[in-house]
């Protein structure tokens, strides 16, 4: 837990999230402003900043956020048409909450390459 993290208070409940899934390690939840007709985000419980800060000891957590990322994908009815795991990663590529996540973006045509 981080005191000044958004995403830490959102796992704490502190401030409110809509929450799809969690387990002992990890939490997901709708992205407030949707870039797709499907958006969550899925994080890990233990606060890390960003996979710059990810180490090999945390290999099995990063793990289960991309399965916990395709469960989800089934469960909102997305995984047969197509997703996008998406992994932002310090300001140029457009981190914003320095708490990993993982955007699951579906129910949309996606572009390639992405902006
Ligand atoms: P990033 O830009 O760091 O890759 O993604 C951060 C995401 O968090 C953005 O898509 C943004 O819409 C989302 N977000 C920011 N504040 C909140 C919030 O208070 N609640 C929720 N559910 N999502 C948020
Ligand atoms: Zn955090």
């Amino acid at each position: 837990m981080s005191d000044d993290c958004l995403f830490c208070k959102i796992i704490s409940g502190e401030i409110q999230g809509d929450v799809v899934y969690q387990d002992d390690d990890v939490y997901a939840f709708r992205d407030i402003n949707p870039q797709a007709p499907t958006h969550i985000l899925i994080v890990p419980k233990r606060h890390i900043p960003s996979m710059n800060e990810a180490a090999s000891g945390d290999a099995e957590l990063l793990g289960k956020l991309l399965l916990a990322a395709a469960r989800i994908a089934k469960d909102e009815g997305v995984s047969e048409d197509g997703y996008r795991l998406v992994i932002n990663t310090n300001r140029g590529a457009g981190q914003s909450v320095f708490h990993i996540h993982v955007h699951l973006l579906g129910g949309r045509q996606m572009g390639w390459p992405p902006g």
